[in-house]
């Protein structure tokens, strides 16, 4: 079984807990406004077997400790649903742990995916279906059903969410997405990605337009109290399915 990757993170440290090595997958169906990773998006980077890309992770599992792991990003890699499973299987099958960097718009299978997944960082791009088509060209019914099987495998969420100025800042966007994100489940952790512009020049070497020209890049310092904020509602929400699954 062979794959598509665009490239190799082996130490990263922003992709879930601990040390990761981060594989990034070739291919996104979703063409996100702010995608900084635009030379990801469509075929190209190079093929490998899912044997050889787990012997070159398997290598980096010293410096993984107790807590880190492989992350599988992209791209998106639930858009090549078999070389995904069978990567996810061979690393279980050593006792890494798996997480899965997601925007939920995949291909199927998902429920053999996620029981080899053990945490899903999944991204947010909005919370209603005008906002979600307005930035990713999708309407967001793709992403609800990966939600769902997300909701009956029980895997914990990490959400994501890139915070752009003038398109998904401001009081009103962040209450409502406050309230959505209390609606996901088994989320144990809010990260608020500030927008940055590090990914325009690819688009300029790849002859793209790029469509967030002179938006300028969020001040993280201005997310701090959201972030604050977003941890604590997901704080009292994963308490409240606590104590629910126990009454039941
Ligand atoms: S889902 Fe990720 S890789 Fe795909 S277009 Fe959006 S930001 Fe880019």
């Amino acid at each position: 079984m062979t794959g598509r990757i665009h490239s190799i993170e082996s130490m990263g440290l922003v992709d879930g807990p601990g040390v990761r090595s981060v594989v990034f997958f070739q291919g996104c169906p979703l063409r996100c406004l702010y995608c900084h990773n635009p030379d990801t998006q469509r075929g190209g980077g190079q093929e490998i077997s899912a044997q050889e890309l787990c012997r070159r992770l398997v290598r980096f599992r010293p410096y993984f400790g107790d807590s880190g792991g492989v992350t599988f990003s992209g791209g998106e890699p639930l858009a090549q649903p078999e070389f995904l499973l069978e990567c996810l299987r061979r690393l279980k099958a050593e006792g890494i742990h798996t997480c899965l960097d997601t925007s939920g718009v995949g291909l199927g299978n998902y429920g053999e995916i996620l029981a080899h997944t053990d945490l899903v960082l999944y991204d947010v791009k909005h919370f209603d279906p005008q906002g979600y088509r307005a930035i990713t060209g999708r309407d967001m019914d793709a992403t609800l059903a990966f939600v769902e099987a997300v909701r009956t495998a029980g895997v914990p969420i990490w959400v994501r969410h890139v915070v752009v100025p003038g398109l998904t800042d401001g009081e009103d966007h962040l209450t409502a997405l406050g309230a959505y994100i209390a609606t996901l489940p088994g989320v144990e952790r809010v990260e608020l990605l500030p927008y940055h512009t590090m990914g325009v020049e690819k688009y300029r070497k790849l002859g793209i337009p790029y469509a967030l020209e002179g938006v300028p890049p969020m001040d993280g310092t201005k997310l701090e109290k959201w972030n604050r904020r977003l941890n604590e509602i997901c704080r009292r929400g994963t308490k409240q399915e606590r104590n629910e699954s126990y009454e039941h």
